[in-house]
């Protein structure tokens, strides 16, 4: 089975269809001790290391190079400079969904066509079991670190269906879940601290919602065309208007009293918090990371200010 490295969202029901194992190279930053040479954000940074020198083996790569991350359109080259045979894909702005067709169409004569078309549905079961998961740290069954770490391991289903479906078996119940009375919701992309979600919970702080993870549960499709209509509505991609009312509506829903807004030290998308802030009638707390590793004690101590102004407002 080829190894198809991803460097963002890109729907794994296409690669699982053509026959290929989808690895999103990010999944592996947060637990890497790498400090890479020249870099801006260093999620893009890393992989691109890593890949250039063989250390993630990949048969072949898949840039999102219009959509969520301008730094990847750049470390995505570098790395298919070295060797590795890549191919661009591209969201629509817009949303139109014969666009995201065509580039779907594009990826699969990349990929070597469909010859797994049952892949779709059984991809579309297993995300139905991943919003159960989302729903039942939403209701405090289990914890926001173990909800996470599903999550967010679904935009590429850990190359495995039968392995993602045994992940999906969580038996034990948190003790601490449901008790943390502020209900946060974390937007913006993933912190690259491990740790994060384990250690907001500790202060009291439990994530209700993470905004980039759900966009890898919630978009899936039966068959290419219904992956089209669905996945061009992946917020990420969209203009800044259509993401903010999709996160209005989501929140309301959980019943959130404050919102983590995590921003990534060179990453675009922390231009977008002065937007986020005017529109988003909660109180937020801003924190921005770079290397991966441990919640720093810097941002832990902000964490707990901000527990105290969310009890006191
Ligand atoms: S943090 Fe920003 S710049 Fe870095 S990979 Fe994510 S979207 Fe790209």
């Amino acid at each position: 089975m080829p190894k198809i490295g991803i460097t963002a969202l890109v729907p794994p029901e296409l690669i699982f269809a053509c026959g290929g194992q989808p690895y999103d190279v990010n999944n592996v930053i947060p637990e890497s001790k790498k400090y890479p040479k020249n870099k801006l954000c260093a999620w893009t940074a890393i992989w691109q290391e890593m890949l250039v020198k063989r250390e993630i083996k990949i048969d072949s790569l898949i840039v999102v190079a219009g959509g969520d991350c301008h730094n990847a359109l750049v470390d995505g080259q570098k790395a298919a400079m070295s060797g590795i045979p890549t191919h661009f894909f591209f969201y629509p702005f817009d949303g139109d969904h014969k666009y995201m067709e065509s580039q779907l169409h594009s990826l699969c004569s990349f990929l070597g066509d469909i010859k797994h078309p049952e892949k779709f549905r059984q991809i579309k079961e297993l995300k139905k079991a991943g919003q159960l998961i989302d729903k039942k740290r939403v209701n405090g069954k289990i914890s926001a670190g173990e909800a996470f770490r599903i999550l967010v391991s679904i935009s590429d289903l850990m190359g495995d269906l039968d392995k993602f479906k045994r992940a999906l078996d969580i038996k034990t119940p948190h003790l601490n879940a449901g008790i943390g009375v502020n209900r946060i919701a974390l937007i913006g992309v993933p912190p690259i601290y491990h740790d994060f979600h384990d250690v907001a919970q500790s202060l009291d702080l439990q994530i209700v919602f993470d905004e980039l993870p759900y966009e890898f549960v919630r978009h899936t499709g039966a068959d290419l065309n219904e992956v089209a209509k669905d996945y061009c509505n992946y917020t990420f991609a969209r203009p800044l208007d259509f993401r903010i009312g999709f996160l209005q509506k989501e929140l309301e829903k959980r019943k959130v009293d404050g919102v983590i807004h995590y921003t990534q030290f060179a990453c675009h998308h922390t231009l977008e918090d002065e937007i986020l802030r005017q529109e988003l009638d909660y109180p937020i707390l801003t924190i921005q990371g770079d290397l991966p590793g441990k919640t720093p004690e810097q941002i832990k101590l902000r964490l707990e200010a901000f527990r105290e102004m969310i009890a006191r407002s």
